[in-house]
């Protein structure tokens, strides 16, 4: 069975969905202001090895992730309630380009990177700005049912009329956070912002600017005045909308216990009554030099930064299996390159596997079993993957016959996730095509054989491996590969 940590009730539980075949589970994506970093990237990670581990156990997942184009403001990570400037409408003006250019091209980018590791398609991969409507919908109910108040710059919620506020997080440090800058209208430090207004006075105002003629590029209609909605009210809407009022999971990265998320459940639940979600999982930082990786510091590799530098994309995916997504993990070019040569010796391997393929005999069911079983418990075991990669990497070491090896190692990749089925098979193709001059002195040589001219045979062989091929003898005659 597997379990997973929910830091909701700080325990390793087994998992019982709402469904007994089918899970609903729920991701923050990025805000598309800027290219993500390996350490964004390390959190999709964890929903991605999640969704394949529940799919391995049979389960149909509906997996639904935003993009956030709208609303966040430079203040949030900090508890300081949604001041400072949005960061989609600071870039637009840094780029000078539009708010909705840079939000397509940050979010063309994320896509392809999110491909590039070959992360799980999500069923619903939903913006922001295309749920206004479900946004300010949501907003209306927790003003009609009384949990909200308005100031001078927007519609606030109200943390005091829901005392459950905060059940993920560790308020002191919300409180900490919001003395660094704090709106005098808010009445308590913990409540933020659901709607921001983008005039006041009948005149265009960006607050974060404090600039009565600063204008926003992205504003709407509401029943309270122009404006946009704030960061936190997209995710409940949009999970609602896809998943229902309760679904079974919900995840992102660490930092988004403090703020975001106990701001999810408030608004959500006091509108609902029902739990948001059941499991809530939060992957831990990626760190460089003691740091955190943030897009604020600018201390972050993209993948483009790797590729760039020779290296394999999905040899970050093989370094993201090595750590516990609850450990915090320390990025550095030396664990890079272990990864790499690890996963380029794991595929070189496999391509190896074909010719003694064919004299694969009976496998032993038990044996078989062995294997899957203890990969099954391992990703079980809160997707413990450094687990998972040992009983993989016994595998492939043990002395079974290679097609057997290869049934199983290619089920353990639907989760790993590693591509090795398609990467081994190029390569071997690669090695294939032998070119004609090659492949006449092979014939000659055979023919030499025939004869018994064994001297002038091996000539030739030796000839060819000058060439860079190797002819090797076989139970079915002889194969040529590159050396
Ligand atoms: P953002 O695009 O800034 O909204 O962040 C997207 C996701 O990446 C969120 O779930 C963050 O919690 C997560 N995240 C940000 N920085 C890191 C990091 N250094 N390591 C792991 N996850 C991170
Ligand atoms: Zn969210």
């Amino acid at each position: 069975m597997l379990s997973l940590y929910n830091s909701l009730t700080k325990k390793v539980e087994d998992f019982k969905p709402a469904h007994p075949l089918q899970v609903g589970m729920y991701s923050c994506g990025p805000t598309v202001y800027q290219f993500a970093h390996i350490g964004n990237m390390r959190a999709y990670n964890t929903s991605d090895l999640l969704v394949r581990t529940l799919r391995y156990n049979g389960y149909d997942v509906k997996f639904v992730m935003n993009i956030t184009d709208v609303g966040h403001m430079t203040q949030d990570q900090l508890g300081g309630g949604d001041t400072g400037e949005d960061k989609m409408e600071k870039t637009a003006r840094l780029e000078g380009k539009t708010v909705w250019e840079v939000a397509q091209f940050y979010t063309d980018v994320f896509r392809k990177d999110y491909d590039a590791l070959n992360f799980s398609k999500p069923s619903r991969l939903c913006k922001a700005t295309d749920h206004i409507k479900e946004q300010v919908d949501l907003i209306r109910l927790l003003e009609e049912k009384g949990f909200t108040y308005t100031t001078s710059d927007g519609v606030y919620f109200d943390t005091a009329k829901y005392p459950e506020y905060g059940k993920l997080s560790s308020l002191d440090q919300i409180k900490e956070g919001a003395r660094v800058e704090m709106n005098e209208e808010r009445k308590n430090p913990r409540d933020f912002a659901l709607w921001k207004f983008s005039y006041k006075d009948g005149r265009a105002f960006n607050a974060a600017l404090d600039d009565r003629e600063a204008k926003r590029q992205m504003e709407w209609k509401s029943p309270w005045g122009k404006g946009f909605p704030g960061w936190h009210i997209e995710c409940s809407a949009m999970s609602m909308k896809y998943l229902g009022k309760s679904f079974d999971i919900h995840t992102g990265g660490v930092d988004n216990k403090e703020i975001h998320h106990p701001n999810e459940i408030a608004q959500s639940e006091a509108v609902t009554r029902k739990p948001l979600a059941k499991y809530w999982i939060h992957t831990a930082f990626m760190m460089i030099s003691g740091e955190k990786i943030s897009k604020s510091l600018g201390n972050g590799y993209t993948l483009y930064d790797l590729e760039q530098q020779n290296y394999d994309v999905l040899a970050l995916r093989y370094l993201y299996l090595q750590t516990h997504y609850r450990q915090e993990m320390n990025f550095t070019f030396v664990a890079l390159d272990a990864a790499q040569n690890a996963f380029k010796k794991l595929v070189l391997e496999i391509s190896r596997w074909e010719e003694a393929a064919l004299d694969s005999g009976p496998v032993p069911a038990d044996v078989v079993k062995d294997y899957e079983d203890r990969f099954l418990d391992a990703i079980n075991e809160d997707l413990n993957m450094s687990k998972a990669l040992a009983v993989m990497w016994e595998l492939v070491k043990s002395d079974l016959p290679s097609g057997a090896k290869s049934r199983i190692l290619f089920k353990m990749d639907r989760v790993l996730g590693l591509d090795l089925e398609n990467l081994s098979a190029q390569i071997r193709n690669a090695q294939q095509i032998i070119p004609g001059n090659i492949l006449h002195m092979v014939e000659e040589r055979q023919h030499l054989r025939k004869e018994k001219h064994f001297n002038a045979a091996d000539k030739i062989r030796a000839e060819v491996e000058k060439l860079g091929y190797v002819i090797e003898d076989i139970k079915k005659g002889i194969k040529v590969r590159k050396k």
